[in-house]
């Protein structure tokens, strides 16, 4: 058969932890905690499968979630949406992303993405038949050239995507970016979708700027989540959409009929769990600003040039001192030779800019990050 995505191979993510097994290699690659969720969550989704919450959720997500994410929302955005119609859950934030596009990207329309940009936008906006606009982001902030998007947008622009805190750099966005973005959108039909699954990690004491406290980005925006990122669990694949009434509308005509619905006793726990221990998610940004710094005090010692990182869960490091090779090169020899697993950054660009750059996550528990790091500073 003649292919739909013909530039999509298997993911970076499953190559390197494929990799990282076979060599048995400490995996700092794929982006996922090798940490449990809280107990009481797990015991809330154990409950809620014995108290028989096991057929079809409501198709845009139970109320008791719905409530929790809407007081959430207020609390730190001071935004109040509507519980009905204004949030839908999902089985992920990648269902949310391709929901979102699906809705209303049309064939033929562009939409700007900022590389290097997660691996799943650009399949998703070439399933639409549309195209994707890549505009680099600047190194090594990683920030957005917002005279760049001004130039790149066209008649044909239907969407601009965002992603902050940044996979794979860290980097946030700031209030002015915001209202940069909020300058460029105004008076035309482009939709905003904010990929913000990493919104309860930014560190230094910074406030994450989601567009949801924006109240005119807001009013064109979807705001998709994930609590994979939050509540350590990226195995349960659930997340969620915010967005005005008439874009939920379009949005939960694909939801519905991707998927219908989500894991139905995972939504009963995060409701019960997000009621009893609204602190997790404050927590959140010391949990992982404490893990962030034992991680760079441990690669202090190292050859490694350490980025800055202000939010989410990777560590950029610049390898230059230690081999002169692309990274993609360097992250197979890396895992091969080193037995550490990270991740390249060219697969997030369209055009690479040659940076020798190596992403590693440290969400991971003290033992996993000092026999990584043990075997980082041997190179
Ligand atoms: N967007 C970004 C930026 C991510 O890092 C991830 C997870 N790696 C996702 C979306 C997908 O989230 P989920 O696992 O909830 O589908
Ligand atoms: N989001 C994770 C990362 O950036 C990986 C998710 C996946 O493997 N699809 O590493």
């Amino acid at each position: 058969i003649e292919t739909k995505l013909p530039k999509v191979g298997t993911t970076i993510f499953t190559v390197m932890s494929q990799l990282a097994l076979e060599h048995k290699a400490v995996n700092l690659g794929q982006g996922f905690p090798d940490f449990e969720p809280p107990q009481p969550l797990r015991d809330a989704l154990a409950r809620a499968m014995d108290e028989g919450r096991n057929q079809y959720a409501p198709m845009h997500g139970t109320a008791g979630l719905r409530e929790q994410i809407a007081l959430k929302t207020e609390r730190l955005y001071g935004r109040k949406v509507d519980v009905d119609r204004e949030i839908t859950v999902t089985s992920g934030a990648t269902e949310a992303l391709f929901a979102a596009m699906a809705a209303v990207v049309r064939a033929g329309d562009e939409v700007i993405v900022f590389d290097p940009a997660y691996d799943s936008y650009e399949p998703a906006i070439d399933l639409q038949g549309a195209r994707a606009v890549h505009i680099p982001l600047t190194v090594p902030a990683f920030s957005i050239d917002w005279q760049r998007v001004r130039d790149a947008i066209t008649p044909k622009t239907r969407m601009i995507l965002v992603n902050s805190p940044h996979n794979p750099s860290g980097a946030v966005l700031s209030a002015g970016d915001l209202d940069e973005l909020a300058a460029i959108v105004r008076d035309t039909s482009i939709v905003v979708l904010s990929d913000e699954v990493y919104e309860h990690i930014v560190y230094d004491g910074a406030q994450h700027q989601s567009v949801l406290r924006h109240p005119e980005l807001a009013e064109r925006s979807f705001v998709i989540s994930s609590f994979g990122k939050t509540y350590h669990c990226t195995g349960w694949k659930v997340g969620y959409a915010i967005a005005p009434p008439a874009l939920s509308a379009e949005f939960r005509k694909v939801h519905q009929y991707l998927t219908f619905c989500t894991f139905h006793p995972a939504q009963v726990a995060f409701a019960e769990f997000m009621a009893s221990s609204p602190e997790h998610y404050l927590e959140l940004p010391a949990f992982y600003q404490a893990k962030r710094d034992r991680f760079r005090a441990l690669l202090a010692p190292s050859r490694f040039k350490l980025l800055d990182v202000p939010g989410g869960y990777f560590q950029l490091v610049d390898y230059s001192a230690i081999r002169d090779e692309d990274d993609v090169a360097f992250s197979r020899w890396l895992v091969e030779q080193g037995g550490v697993a990270g991740i390249p950054l060219t697969p997030f660009y369209e055009t690479a800019p040659g940076t020798r750059l190596l992403r590693l996550c440290f969400a991971k528990s003290d033992a996993t990050m000092e026999a990584g790091a043990e075997r980082l500073c041997r190179l």
